[in-house]
């Protein structure tokens, strides 16, 4: 399937989200006519099943302004008027993960607005970007450069919508790839919200603990002491332990 692909009639296609040789393709309203034609014309593809759902409910907890520290992030929809002090860092998570509500993004933007008020944060390299919520979020905290990483094209084509509507191109640029081939990409900040099978090797790989600062997250109770164990043996050091409800971990870590 190509990645942009673009559906005829009935609903709106909303993208094609490529994950392990599937696609999942979203449409603004139940499409089957579209998709059937779609099946006739690429026979290679087959249909393995189909949902239907409001787009709140697909976004879990909704998609709503809120703010972090000096940052008021509002979808483009609704009125992007910023609390005192704090700047409009407009989001269209569209159906990929990082509307920012989630606990793991929640405590990675307080990670960030935390080391961004002790030093700059320099280069910075988000590995598993989504939206780009967090490489745009370290823009408006005085990046100097972001590079924003995800293997999923969609994701990149999310957060490549969503640097433009912050026109923020000379300082933000969103890229396809993996996590772990960035690594010897200069960064003074790393900020990884990404699953454990990618964290890991990610901790293990000798560019990893070239960077000074280490925001890591998307760790479950069971898995943040395995990944501390590996940030020890990098000569990593932990220096605060965001939790939620015991079950989401995310690690501010700075090179020892
Ligand atoms: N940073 C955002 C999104 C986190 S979700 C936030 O904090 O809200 C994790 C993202 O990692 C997904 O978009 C997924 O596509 C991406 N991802 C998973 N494995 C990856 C890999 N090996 N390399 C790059 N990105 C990856």
């Amino acid at each position: 399937m190509p990645g942009n692909w673009e559906a005829p009639g009935s609903g709106t296609c909303l993208g094609n989200w490529l994950e392990d040789g599937h696609s999942f393709l979203f449409f603004t309203e139940p499409s089957d006519r579209v998709v059937e034609n779609l099946l006739l014309e690429y026979p290679g593809l087959e249909l393995l099943d189909s949902y239907s759902m409001p787009y709140e409910q697909w976004q879990g907890d909704g998609v709503r302004p809120f703010t972090v520290g000096p940052v008021h992030v509002v979808p483009p929809w609704l009125d992007g008027e910023a609390p005192e002090g704090a700047r409009t860092l407009w989001l269209d998570p569209g159906v990929v993960f990082g509307t920012g509500l989630h606990p793991t993004t929640r405590d990675c933007l307080r990670a960030l607005v935390e080391f961004a008020s002790r030093e700059p944060l320099g280069r910075v390299l988000d590995l598993g970007t989504g939206t780009g919520v967090l490489a745009l979020a370290a823009a408006v905290l005085g990046a100097e450069h972001v590079l924003a990483v995800d293997l999923n094209p969609l994701a990149v084509r999310t957060t490549t919508n969503n640097i433009a509507l912050n026109r923020m191109e000379h300082l933000v640029r969103a890229e396809r790839g993996s996590a772990p081939d960035y690594l010897r990409e200069p960064a003074g900040t790393l900020v990884a919200n990404i699953h454990y099978d990618v964290m890991k090797d990610l901790v293990a790989s000798p560019g990893f603990s070239r960077k000074k600062r280490f925001i890591l997250s998307g760790l479950l109770r069971g898995e943040v002491g395995r990944i501390r164990a590996g940030l020890d043996r990098a000569g990593i050091l932990v220096v605060a332990v965001r939790e939620w409800e015991n079950t989401w971990f995310t690690l501010s870590c700075v090179a020892g």
